[in-house]
C-alpha cells in the first residue's frame, strides 16, 4: 500500500490558509465535524482534483503555542512542510502585500526538495491581481493569483499542484480501477441491468430463488475484487502503524514488542522519506510494522509544537500505508484534540483502529476511562480500547492480536442474502424518518467492497436517507456481523428509473425486468465518503 501524497498549506496567519484548505476539500464533510466536539476544525483531509487524490494539511491549524511570533510560527510550518510534504502551497496575501515574515518563510522554502507553489490570495479582482505581482520578488517563476474565498483562480492552482505531485503509485492506480469497476457495477445494479431480482421490494419472506439470484449478480461483479484482495492479502501481511503524539510511549511499546524474542524477518525501507518498515513473525502470522524508523528512537524525543507537527505529518503517511493503526494515547493526558484529529483521519481513510492507552496507573477505573472516550469521540465507538503498559510489557501483545483480528474483519464479506434479511428486519423495526415530507424506502443492499467493508443500499430517494438512519443501519450491521475495529462505509444510491433492455447475467442466464423507480442515481455517483 502506498500513502497518498501530502500537500502542506503554509503561510502567515490570516492570509487565508484555512479558507483555501476548505475550498480544496470542497463540500466533502468529515465525520469528525459531525460527531466529535473535540475536533471542530479540520486539519487534514482527503482531496481529489482531476482524478488525483492527495491529503491536504492546514499547518496553521497545527499551531499550539499562540505566544510565538508570527515569524517563528511561519518558519516552523515551513520546516515541517519541508521535512514531510510532497508539495507545498505557500499562501501570501495580495491585500497586505509582501511582508518580512513572507520573505523569511520563502528563504526556508526555497531549499525544499518538494515543489513549492506560491498562491497569492485575496486577489479578488483584477486590481488586486496586479498588485499581487510584487510576489514575483520572492523568486519563483510562477505565482498563482487566487481568491480562496470566492474560488477565483483556484482551479488553475490545483491544476498546477496536481502536475507537481510525484507520480501516482501502482497501488493507487489499482485502487482506482477497483473503484471504477465497483462504480460501474453499482450503476448497472441501480439501473436494473444486472440485478436479477423482481421489481418491488425484497419481502421478508422473499423466496430462495430471489436470494440466490441476488447473490449471483453480486458474486459476478465482486468476484474479481475479492480475488484481487485475496491475492494482495496473501502476498502482503497485515500492515500495522503505531501513531500518537511524541512521548506517549510508542517507541517503548515497539521495543517491548520487538524485545521478547520476536523473530524480525526483515527491515525494508518504506516509501516515505527515511521510513523503515519491520516485518516480523507473530504467532502463525507475519506482520509488518509501518515506519518504525519514526518511532524507534527511544529516550530523547524532541517535544513541543514542532515535534508534534512533524509527527502528525509523518503519521498521516504511515496511516496511508497501513491496514490497521494503533493510536497510542497517554493515560494522563487522555485523548487530546490532536489525537482526535488523527483518529478522524484514520476513520476517513477507512483503516482499522485500536486505541491503546499507555502508562496505565490512574485513579480512574478503566471502564470509566473507556466511557469517557466513547462520550468524547463517539465516532470511534467501533474501535477497541486496551490499556497497556509499554514499560512492563503488560498486554502489549494483545494490541497486535487485536490488530490482526481487525485486519481480518476489514476483509470480511457478508453474503447478499444475509445482508438483505437484515435490511428487511431493520426496516420493520424502524422505518426511515421522513425528510422534507418524504420517506425513503430501501429496496435492497449489497456489499460492494472490502477493506474497508463498503455497503451499497438502493433506495427510492437515496438523498433523503437521514444521517440518524444511516447510523441505525450501521449499528444493525455491526450487531449482526461484528466488524470490530474497522470503519464501515454505507453508500446510498437511487434505484434508477431508466428502462433498459433485458440483459442476461453471465452465470445464471436469468433475465430480469427493468426496475421502475425514481431518480437517476447521478447525484450519488461519488458518494464514497458517506459512511
Ligand atoms: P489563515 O489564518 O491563514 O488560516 O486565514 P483564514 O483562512 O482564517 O482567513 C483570514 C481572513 O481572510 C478571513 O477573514 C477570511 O474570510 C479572509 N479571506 C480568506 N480568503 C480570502 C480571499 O480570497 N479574499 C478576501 N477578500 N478575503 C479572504
Ligand atoms: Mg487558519
Amino acid at each position: 500500500m502506498a500513502a497518498l501524497p501530502v500537500v502542506a498549506v503554509v503561510g502567515r496567519p490570516n492570509v487565508g490558509k484555512s479558507t483555501l484548505f476548505n475550498r480544496i476539500l470542497g463540500s466533502r464533510t468529515a465525520i469528525v465535524e459531525d460527531r466529535a466536539r473535540t475536533t471542530r476544525d479540520r486539519l487534514y483531509g482527503d482531496a481529489e482534483w482531476n482524478g488525483r487524490r492527495f491529503v491536504v494539511v492546514d499547518t496553521g491549524g497545527l499551531e499550539i503555542e499562540p505566544g510565538d511570533t508570527i515569524e517563528a510560527r511561519v518558519q516552523e510550518q515551513a520546516r515541517v512542510a519541508i521535512a514531510e510534504a510532497d508539495a507545498i502551497l505557500f499562501v501570501v496575501d495580495a491585500a497586505a502585500g509582501l511582508t518580512p515574515a513572507d520573505e523569511e518563510a520563502a528563504n526556508l522554502l526555497r531549499r525544499a526538495k518538494a515543489p513549492v507553489l506560491v498562491a497569492v490570495n485575496k486577489a479578488d479582482n483584477e486590481k488586486r491581481e496586479l498588485e499581487g505581482a510584487e510576489f514575483y520578488a520572492l523568486g519563483w517563476d510562477e505565482t498563482y493569483p487566487i481568491s480562496a474565498a470566492h474560488g477565483r483562480g483556484t482551479g488553475d492552482l490545483l491544476d498546477a499542484l496536481v502536475w507537481a505531485l510525484p507520480p501516482e503509485s501502482a497501488e493507487e492506480i489499482a485502487r482506482k480501477d477497483r473503484e471504477r469497476e465497483a462504480d460501474a457495477w453499482a450503476r448497472d445494479m441501480a439501473a436494473g441491468r444486472i440485478a436479477p431480482i423482481e421489481t418491488g421490494t425484497l419481502d421478508a419472506d422473499g423466496d430462495e430463488d430471489d436470494e440466490e439470484a441476488v447473490d449471483d449478480a453480486s458474486a459476478l461483479a465482486s468476484r474479481r475484487w475479492d480475488a484481487a484482495i485475496a491475492a494482495e492479502s496473501e502476498t502482503s501481511p497485515a500492515a500495522i502503524a503505531f501513531v500518537g503524539r511524541p512521548n506517549v510511549g510508542k517507541s517503548s511499546l515497539l521495543n517491548a514488542l520487538l524485545g521478547e524474542d520476536r523473530a524480525i524477518v526483515s527491515e525494508t525501507p518504506g516509501t516515505t522519506r527515511d521510513a523503515t518498515d519491520t516485518r516480523l513473525a507473530w504467532g502463525r502470522s507475519e506482520i509488518v510494522l509501518i515506519d518504525t524508523a519514526g518511532i524507534r528512537r527511544r529516550g530523547k524525543v524532541a517535544s513541543g509544537p514542532a515535534a508534534e507537527r512533524y509527527s502528525t505529518l509523518r503519521a498521516l503517511k504511515a496511516i496511508g500505508r497501513a491496514d490497521v493503526a494503533v493510536l497510542v494515547i497517554d493515560a494522563v493526558d487522555g485523548l487530546t484534540a490532536q489525537d482526535a484529529h488523527v483518529a478522524g483521519y484514520i476513520v476517513e481513510e477507512g483503516r482499522g483502529l485500536v486505541v491503546a492507552v499507555n502508562k496505565w496507573d490512574l485513579g480512574r477505573t478503566f471502564d470509566q476511562y473507556v466511557e469517557w472516550i466513547r462520550n468524547e469521540v463517539p465516532f470511534l465507538d467501533f474501535a477497541p480500547v486496551v490499556s497497556i503498559s509499554a514499560k512492563t510489557g503488560q498486554r502489549v501483545g494483545r494490541v497486535l492480536e487485536l490488530a490482526i483480528d481487525i485486519w481480518g474483519e476489514r476483509r470480511r464479506r457478508v453474503p447478499t442474502a444475509e445482508l438483505n434479511r437484515l435490511v428487511v428486519a431493520a426496516g420493520q423495526r424502524q422505518t426511515p424518518p421522513l425528510v422534507k415530507g418524504r420517506r425513503p424506502k430501501i429496496f435492497y443492499a449489497t456489499q460492494a467492497a472490502v477493506a474497508p467493508p463498503t455497503f451499497v443500499f438502493f433506495a427510492n430517494d437515496a438523498g433523503s436517507v437521514h444521517f440518524s438512519y444511516r447510523r441505525y443501519l450501521e449499528n444493525r450491521l455491526r450487531d449482526a456481523f461484528g466488524f470490530l475495529g474497522t470503519p464501515i462505509r454505507l453508500i446510498f444510491r437511487d434505484r434508477s428509473a431508466i428502462k433498459l433492455p433485458r440483459r442476461r447475467t453471465a452465470k445464471g442466464g436469468r433475465a430480469r425486468k427493468a426496475v421502475a423507480g425514481k431518480g437517476t442515481g447521478a447525484r450519488n455517483t461519488r458518494a464514497r465518503r458517506t459512511a
